[in-house]
Parts: structure tokens; C-alpha cells; sequence
């Protein structure tokens, strides 16, 4: 089946928000069953599976985060709950013997590893980068990495020629 996970959001944690799309509206899911999320974490490059319903509960605890920090309200007590919930859950490397050598373990699950993500990003100045594309009917999260910081779109291929298209047939309309 082919899927419709987008990977403009410039991080790990915000590309797992938009498997919730249109969210200027009552939102589309895209992460239907365990296969779905499944799919996405390996898509992602993510080892292991995690339960849905509690990835899409740290889905929309991040999301949270990102509304408030775009809309310079308070940062929500629930979504750093959410997000040390799954930061405390996560192993530190180290190295066992196998066969006489030493081997590389890590433990992290997928959740932890989108949970560092976002902490990283909600607690670094990196926050202060976070966009809601102004498509009327986007509103995609990302992470604007350009130099100027005046990206405005999710993908300027996309929203971006639309709402100049839509501008084209306002500007004709009302001459
Ligand atoms: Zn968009």
C-alpha cells in the first residue's frame, strides 16, 4: 500500500507530527493501525515497534508543544511530562562481550528516540524555528533551516505555488 507520510518537517519529531495532516481542519490520520506506525518507523530508520496508542499520545504531546511555541503561549506541563516519560526510558549504550568481543548495545525504542528529538529541539534556541505552513489547507509542521528564516511553506512546490495561483486568480477577479 502506498502511504503518505511527507518528510518536510527538517526533524525526526516533527516529521512524526505530520503523520497527523490537516490539522488546520479536524485533522487527517494516517496512522490507522499498528502497520502504519510500523511502516513509518522503519521509513524513518527507526528499529522496533511501539504500541499506537501511546505513540500517538507523545505524537500529540510534541504537537502541543510546537502550537504553543508558534504561538508564544506557555510550553504545556503535560507535553514535558510526555516527553521525560519517554526520555527516562531511555538506556545508556554500552558495550557487552559476545563470543569473547565486545559488542555496541543500545536499547532505545523508537518513542524514546522521538522524544529526545523533541527535547532537543523544544530546548535549544532551535524552537524558535518552528513554522506551521501557511497553506490554507496545510498547516504542515516543520523546522525553517534556511539561513533567513522566512520560509513560510511546507513545500514551496506545493502550498507555495497554490497560494500564488490563488493570488493570480484574486488579482484577475477584481480588475
Ligand atoms: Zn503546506
Amino acid at each position: 500500500m502506498e502511504r503518505e507520510w511527507v518528510w518536510y518537517g527538517g526533524r525526526l519529531s516533527i516529521d512524526f507530527v505530520n503523520t497527523r495532516k490537516q490539522r488546520y481542519a479536524a485533522g487527517r490520520e494516517l496512522l490507522l493501525s499498528s502497520a502504519d506506525l510500523d511502516d513509518w518507523l522503519a521509513t524513518a530508520g527507526l528499529r522496533g515497534h511501539a504500541p499506537l496508542a501511546e505513540a500517538t499520545e507523545l505524537r500529540e504531546a510534541i504537537d502541543a508543544g510546537v502550537r504553543s511555541v508558534v504561538a508564544h503561549t506557555a510550553f504545556p506541563a503535560a507535553t514535558r511530562k510526555t516527553i521525560n516519560h519517554w526520555l527516562a526510558r531511555t538506556e545508556p549504550p554500552h558495550l557487552e562481550m559476545r563470543a569473547g568481543a565486545p559488542v555496541l548495545r543500545t536499547h532505545t525504542g523508537p518513542l524514546s528516540r522521538i522524544a529526545l528529538d523533541a527535547a532537543e529541539l523544544f530546548g535549544t534556541d532551535t524552537r524558535n524555528r518552528l513554522r506551521i505552513c501557511a497553506g490554507s489547507d496545510c498547516s504542515g509542521r516543520f523546522v525553517d533551516l534556511s539561513a533567513g528564516q522566512r520560509r513560510r511553506w511546507c513545500v514551496m512546490a506545493v502550498c507555495g505555488n497554490r497560494a500564488k495561483a490563488a493570488q493570480h486568480r484574486r488579482t484577475k477577479g477584481s480588475t
